[in-house]
């Protein structure tokens, strides 16, 4: 089997936002954690995308990840490669896009590389290489205060030529709007005077599927989710991927087994959602004081759920309200809390796996990477959506066998989003 496309995604909430558009686009798409192992067992899949945690590391260290991605990627037949970037282009001068992007470059051996973060859709747009964020350029938007990456220069054409090696220029929206040809000829002009890498402006999402066609003819490309779209929707309009009902194939098998859910987030969305869970399936609240203070409160919670997983299915919740949040987070630290519920709820993961749960569903973004962390699953195929950018998750490679997964952040779903899941999950 040979991947149509390969994702190096710089983190694993971004990773699973393109494996999502990607297989929504009609590609069957495998999401790893990290570089999988050489024997991880790749089911027959469109595209792969690895997700590292390589956007706030040290250069040299989020070079070298992403190269091992590349050469597991290029190992698996990936004819083209997407380094997969945050649509905010979230970075600093001493990288990491521009010198993974040079690396990668050298090694794909490619003349010149294209390069947006654009995504129409999600309302991040580039016009003569300045990234807005809605209305304002990035400079002017939250971003210009991130904690990590202050965002303080709009213009990515200066702002990659900071972080890179190559000569940066930009292929402006005219050239865009005249069509694949168009970019495909100033890549090449430019590539003759010398430019290694270029900022493509985007504006409407029709430009992603332009720009798209247009990266295919090279072996590297640099960019955010809606640079996947592009390059999905040209890999089946060129006939490269046979269109069809790519989230099918990870709930055409059901798994059968328990089911159980747990929620570590405390948003207002999964309030709800804990709350109306009440009328579908038992469900356990548990004391946060009780859970900082050792493994009984843990130990009494998988007891509680043995005795009733053969009966259907249950739900284990940490969430609490934000007073209730606060109190526990003024005696003990915000992070220590935070940490230990985390702990707590992936022991409790374990647990009801060795119990016999094959279907779990995990309320929380930090509560969802802790369980997932703790049962080893090194990836995932994506299924269908629950909600909109939640999908169902069949792990790939894990060490229990069959299992789907539902990881959701915490104000993503509706108000029946547990008894949702559990309806497409079987
Ligand atoms: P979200 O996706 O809503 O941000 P996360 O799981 O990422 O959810 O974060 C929720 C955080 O709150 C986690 O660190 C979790 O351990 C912590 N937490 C969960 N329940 C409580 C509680 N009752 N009191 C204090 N912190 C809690």
């Amino acid at each position: 089997m040979s991947l149509a496309l390969g994702c190096i995604a710089d983190d694993y909430t971004g990773a699973s936002d393109l494996a999502n558009t990607l297989t929504r686009c009609g590609l069957r798409t495998v999401q790893t954690i990290g570089v999988p192992a050489a024997d991880f067992a790749l089911p027959e899949v469109d595209a792969v995308v690895v997700s590292l945690k390589s956007r706030s590391i040290a250069a040299a260290d989020a070079v070298e990840k992403s190269r091992a991605a590349e050469r597991w990627l290029r190992g698996r037949g990936a004819a083209h490669v997407l380094f997969k970037i945050c649509s905010t282009f979230d970075s600093t001068d001493a990288g990491n896009i521009g010198p993974v992007m040079d690396a990668l470059q050298d090694d794909s051996g490619d003349a010149i590389v294209l390069v947006t973060p654009a995504f129409p859709g999600t309302a991040r747009t580039v016009y003569q290489g300045n990234l807005f964020v809605g209305s304002v350029p990035l400079n002017e938007s939250p971003l210009k205060d991130h904690p990590l990456n202050p965002m303080r220069d709009a213009n990515l054409v200066r702002v990659l030529g900071r972080q890179s090696s190559s000569r940066i220029a930009l292929v402006d929206l005219a050239t865009v709007a005249r069509g694949s040809d168009a970019i495909r000829e100033r890549l090449a002009t430019l590539a003759g005077e010398g430019v290694r890498a270029a900022i493509v402006d985007a504006v409407f999402d029709a430009d992603l599927e332009t720009i798209g066609r247009a990266a295919l003819d090279h072996r590297l490309s640099v960019g955010a989710s809606g640079l996947g779209l592009g390059l999905a929707r040209g890999l089946v309009a060129s006939g490269r991927v046979r269109a069809g009902d790519a989230a099918a194939g990870s709930v055409q098998r059901e798994v059968g087994g328990a089911a159980a859910c747990l929620a570590g987030s405390c948003s207002q969305a999964t309030l709800g959602q804990v709350a109306a869970a009440e009328r579908a399936m038992p469900v356990l609240r548990l004391d946060p004081e009780r859970i900082m203070a050792g493994p009984a409160e843990i130990d009494h919670a998988v007891n509680w759920a043995r005795e009733r997983l053969a009966a259907g299915p249950v739900l284990i919740a940490s969430s609490a309200t934000a007073d209730q949040v606060a109190a526990v987070q003024g005696r003990h630290g915000r992070e220590a809390a935070g940490h230990a519920i985390e702990q707590a709820m992936a022991d409790l993961a374990e647990a009801l796996v060795q119990a016999g749960v094959r279907r779990l569903v995990v309320a929380g973004g930090e509560t969802s990477g802790a369980a997932v962390d703790r049962l080893g699953l090194p990836g995932f195929l994506l299924g269908p959506e629950i909600a909109p950018g939640v999908p169902v998750l069949r792990a790939v490679g894990g060490r229990h066998g069959d299992m789907l997964l539902a990881l959701k952040s915490g104000n993503f779903g509706g108000p029946a989003f547990f008894s949702d899941a559990l309806d497409l999950m079987r």
